[in-house]
């Protein structure tokens, strides 16, 4: 367990636990004022961790996820029981959230635990966050990612497995579409952030020739 933070607003929360493989999970707090975004929640089983250590940055405003996989989602029931903030998806992610219809890749529905408490992020939400929200559908159909402005940091969630110096594609078993995935990931041309934070792997700084080796290696 390892909170570092990565830039003047954002800190990252780094836990190794076991889901069907030894896999690490990054979450991500940003502050702004005196508030704290909390962006994706990880397991259950810390999710007590994920709320001590969002109090301890600034008073929790809301839970933005990049989508609805429960290695993304599972600690939000608890956050949300003890926080009283709201969760925030997108629109095209809720139904999966739900539970009303499975991912197309897959036969079982999700348990989220926060079916019907989860809300769209609409225009209105956006603008009053420190983020911009760019949807990034492959992995699933309503996966987003977060970019701090100020900062030049970017959030992409499973649209990258990342090491310290390339990128890598998402599982594929539990990605929808390899091909429109690799396609979103084109989006970090535009942004060119300084550093982009995945959900498992490590910090990698941009350069122009990261998404194209990644592209020619993958696609
Ligand atoms: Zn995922």
């Amino acid at each position: 367990m390892e909170l570092v933070q990565i830039s003047e607003h954002v800190y990252r929360l780094t836990y190794e636990t076991v889901v069907g493989i030894p896999i690490k999970i990054n979450t991500w707090y940003v502050v702004d004022g005196g508030g704290v975004y909390l962006i994706d929640t990880g397991m259950e089983d810390y999710a007590d961790t994920q709320l001590n250590a969002a109090k301890f940055l600034g008073a929790p405003k809301s839970i933005l996820l990049t989508h609805g996989h429960l290695d993304h989602i599972d600690g939000a029931k608890y956050l949300k029981n003890n926080l009283n903030i709201p969760i925030y998806a997108h629109e095209a992610e809720i139904p999966f959230i739900n539970g009303e219809k499975p991912y197309p890749n897959k036969a079982e529905k999700e348990i989220t635990g926060v079916k019907h408490q989860v809300e769209g992020l609409s225009d209105n939400i956006i603008k009053t966050l420190p983020l911009d929200v760019y949807l990034t559908p492959g992995h699933t159909p309503g996966h987003v990612i977060y970019h701090h402005k100020s900062d030049n940091v970017l959030l992409t969630g499973d649209l990258f497995f990342s090491n310290a110096e390339s990128l890598h594609p998402p599982i594929r078993k539990f990605t929808v579409s390899m091909g429109e995935n690799i396609n979103s990931g084109r989006i970090i041309d535009e942004i060119k952030p300084s550093i982009i934070s995945s959900s498992h792997g490590e910090d990698v700084k941009y350069n122009n020739d990261l998404y194209s080796v990644y592209k020619f290696i993958y696609e």
